[in-house]
């Protein structure tokens, strides 16, 4: 067994122990392995170990990879990172599912794009910033419910959920902010709007306590990045 199929099946374990231990079904949980500054040949092999769905930060580095890995048809791309409207457009051609809207502006823009690449409806999660950090991007919870209106009234995009990103090393703060991000959700009350895209290699089983419906696992499939990321 490769290292990352020995990696990604260790994973899995930490997500059905920890969704058992939660009373929940395993299956109800995705597991979105984050490949950012790690090599086409390492998601190869996580693909022939079965899984599927990968996340990436960067619209540059995504299409690079999306092109490299294009005979494999089934691979769905996740994008994770910090998206601006002039990469909107890369972005909409690859992504299975955009984790990151934070605006209007931004939301149209994608639906825009995706429309022109025949890939319409997009499927997108508002990223919610619970966390206190000022420089941390996504938008407060007040403002969900307004985007989460303008995003569903909009036939070029389809919200699924929410995502967020809490402090990292602080498991009562993630606690909290994965609580809370659950909470919006649930005012929501609409049964398209569920995923909950929260949970990542050190916090991963507090997010599935909390709900998480999709984790985003890096350095625990792929190890430790080099690169900044
Ligand atoms: C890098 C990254 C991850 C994965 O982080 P690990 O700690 O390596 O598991 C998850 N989500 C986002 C948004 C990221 O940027």
């Amino acid at each position: 067994m490769s290292s990352v199929a020995a990696a990604l099946a260790e994973v899995r374990e930490r997500i059905a122990r920890a969704a058992r231990a939660a009373g929940r079904d395993p299956a109800e949980i995705r597991l979105v392995a984050v490949s950012k500054t790690k090599p086409a040949e390492m998601i190869r092999e996580a693909y022939a170990a079965g899984q599927r769905d990968f996340g990436e930060n960067y619209a540059q580095e995504l299409a690079a990879k999306a092109e490299a890995l294009g005979d494999l048809a089934d691979l769905r791309w996740h994008f994770i990172g910090h998206l601006q409207r002039n990469k909107a457009r890369v972005v909409a051609r690859h992504a299975h599912l955009v984790h990151t809207v934070d605006g209007a502006a931004l939301a149209t823009e994608l639906g825009r794009r995706a429309l022109a690449a025949g890939r319409a409806p997009l499927r997108v999660m508002i990223e919610l910033n619970v966390g206190l950090e000022a420089q941390k991007q996504g938008v407060p919870p007040g403002d969900a419910a307004e985007l989460a209106r303008a995003i569903r009234a909009d036939a070029t995009l389809r919200l699924v959920g929410f995502m967020t990103m809490p402090p990292a090393g602080d498991p009562d703060a993630a606690r909290a902010v994965f609580d809370r991000v659950r909470r919006v959700r649930d005012e929501i009350a609409d049964p398209d709007v569920r995923d909950l895209s929260m949970g990542m290699s050190d916090d991963l089983e507090i997010a599935v306590a909390c709900g998480a419906t999709i984790v985003r696992i890096g350095s625990a499939v792929f190890g430790a990045r080099t690169l900044p990321a």
